[in-house]
């Protein structure tokens, strides 16, 4: 197979990279409100003459670009979400958008969807198969995902293989991390309630005090993960919200407490859940109190498929070089894991950070920012792996 020089393309792309990249990051939206951003992707994708729709999912967008010849379906997704924090970069593409930022770098994702889309037309008359482009909209903790398969996303044509990628601040630029198996967890997020019964603080024998009781359980969750947790499985419990009481005299009617839970399969997130149910319910009943709780599911574990990671890592390899390639897993979470339980595919990181500092603030940081050259490589790679399903 003798495949297009995927670097020197995407390096050739770098001015518009930025141009659409800074645009984005001077104008973000939040989750489900992409309206300018899904415009802007949609009227690029139509002028490049791909099959557009638009609404998919409320805000998202999916275009088809379809070659010459049959061939596999490959769907290329980009999130378009921005983050609800105010921007404290003094660079002069910053947030127009008070309180909102592209915290993620998901700017820098649909610049590069943008970019794949403007190299692989160039390309249609090689083509044997098909590219689905997809923008889903909401990636960041609101189901984006969910709403763009229940929006039909994944239906004519149905992709065979899906590949996404993430801009990522902890790993170096020009390199880039990706793993077969369990790349991230699955996230779920937790509420128990424990009713008490209120009473003056300075008769407490009076009362049941909510507060102890969760104070007990707090601590009591802690030790799912060391106790219940086989060690050789990467589990997570954390307590973010305790909430309870109005002042300093009065033992107050309840405690609330929010947390989560990231795990990398389904058996230890039900573990977890039952075990959490148990130690809430007994141990407030031992304080007289009575626990309830709710459960949300956020997204699924993101699992890479062997074939097509193996198909990512020899693209990454051949692009980047071997030497910079390396095996990452993560308990952070994303909603691509929905799409994965559907479709295989392949998930995977692209280092953007360069030794200024300005570069190394972790994701979703009010600083937060990239080495543009990162979307170069993160366009070549994405295009060396799609073009070895639907180019020959
Ligand atoms: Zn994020
Ligand atoms: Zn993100």
């Amino acid at each position: 197979m003798n495949l297009p020089d995927f670097k020197q393309e995407a390096t050739s792309l770098y001015d518009d990279l930025v141009r659409v990249r800074r645009d984005l990051h001077r104008h973000p939206e939040l989750g489900f409100q992409e309206t300018r951003t899904a415009a802007l992707v949609a009227e690029t994708l139509t002028g490049l003459g791909l099959e557009v729709q638009t609404g998919v999912g409320q805000t998202g967008v999916v275009a088809l670009l379809e070659g010459a010849r049959p061939g596999p379906t490959l769907l290329l997704r980009f999130d378009m979400d921005a983050l609800p924090i105010r921007e404290e970069n003094t660079h002069d593409y910053i947030s127009t958008n008070p309180g909102v930022m592209h915290a993620c770098g998901h700017d820098g994702h649909v610049a590069m969807g943008l970019g794949l889309a403007q190299i692989f037309t160039r390309h249609q008359d090689r083509m044997a198969g098909a590219l689905k482009f997809l923008f889903p909209p909401a990636e960041d903790g609101l189901g984006g995902a969910l709403a763009v398969m229940a929006g039909g996303a994944l239906e004519s044509p149905r992709p065979d293989v899906a590949l996404a990628m993430h801009l990522w601040s902890p790993v170096h630029l020009g390199q880039l991390r990706v793993v077969e198996g369990p790349a991230m967890a699955s996230s779920s997020v937790f509420t128990i309630t424990i009713e008490g019964h209120g009473g003056h603080g300075a008769a407490p024998h009076l009362a049941k005090d909510p507060i102890l009781a969760a104070a007990q359980i707090v601590v009591a969750l802690q030790s799912i993960v060391s106790r219940n947790t086989n060690p050789q499985d990467s589990v997570v419990v954390s307590i973010g919200e305790f909430s309870a009481g109005t002042t300093f005299n009065v033992i107050p009617e309840r405690a609330v407490l929010k947390g989560t839970v990231r795990s990398y399969d389904k058996a230890s997130h039900r573990m977890v859940y039952r075990r959490i149910l148990e130690m809430a319910t007994n141990m407030a009943t031992a304080f007289g109190c009575k626990a309830s709780m709710e459960t949300v599911a956020i997204v699924a574990a993101v699992n890479n498929a062997p074939e097509p990671t193996a198909v990512v890592r020899a693209a990454a390899e051949r692009v980047l070089g071997a030497e910079n390639i390396v095996e990452h897993r993560t308990m952070a979470a994303e909603d691509m894991g929905f799409i994965l339980e559907e479709i295989p595919g392949c998930y995977f990181f692209v280092g953007c950070s360069n030794g200024d500092p300005a570069t190394q603030y972790p994701h979703h940081h009010p600083r937060f920012d990239f080495d543009e050259r990162a979307m170069v490589n993160g366009v070549a790679v994405m295009a060396e792996a799609a073009a070895r399903y639907v180019m020959n």
